[in-house]
């Protein structure tokens, strides 16, 4: 079971909305332990920004190609990395996520295909019980299964399903819980995405 440091509640793993917190990561004097967390959890702490910043450099160093805005306040940096073929966003309010150039397409809005846990494990329990089916292919909203989780105050204005998906493996499958969900991306972001997709450096 994957629970947050601040609230012991527990972590779903959907970008934008939880991060795991690296020892490096966390500004001294914030009172934010290493680990598994929420956002909201940060912004209740009054330490989300601070800790954004702490991981800004970070960011920088590891995937120098990048573009970046303000909306709404918020100052943002697209980070593509071409050798993976992944988007790493990093914002000023510590909403920071991942996710692949194939994710993003013409359609409104951003959606993300994230797997919580595989079944057998004590996390997919938690999440069938509050699914209320342990059916295959059947796609609960998230919303309810957050409801019932009584987490609906973590995990904020999210919309999507959660499936159990027999996933291919290899020569196998695995049968996990998999999400879909959206990120909210401002059309300035969305444009920098597509611009750094399209660059040739
Ligand atoms: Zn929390």
């Amino acid at each position: 079971m994957i629970q947050c440091t601040l609230c012991d509640r527990l972590v779903l793993g959907l970008a934008g909305h939880d991060w795991t917190a690296l020892p490096w990561m966390v500004a001294p004097g914030t009172g934010v332990p290493p680990g598994p967390c929420h956002v909201r959890c940060l912004e209740d702490l009054g330490c989300a920004g601070a800790w954004a910043e702490a991981v800004e450099a970070y960011h920088c160093r590891r995937w120098p190609l990048w573009l970046a805005g303000v909306d709404a306040g918020v100052r943002w940096r697209l980070h593509g990395s071409r050798a993976a073929r992944r988007f790493h966003l990093w914002r000023s309010d510590g909403r920071l996520s991942s996710f692949p150039y194939a994710d993003l397409t013409a359609t409104h809005p951003l959606r993300l295909s994230t797997d919580l846990a595989e079944i057998g494990t004590a996390h997919a329990a938690t999440l069938l019980t509050a699914m209320g089916t342990d059916a295959e292919g059947v796609a609960v909203p998230l919303t309810s299964v957050i409801t019932a989780l009584r987490l609906a105050d973590r995990y904020p204005r999210l919309a999507g399903t959660l499936t159990r998906h027999l996933r291919p493996a290899g020569p196998d499958t695995t049968d996990v819980l998999a999400a879909r969900h959206t990120l909210p991306l401002s059309p300035s972001c969305r444009r920098a995405a597509h611009h750094l997709m399209r660059s040739p450096w």
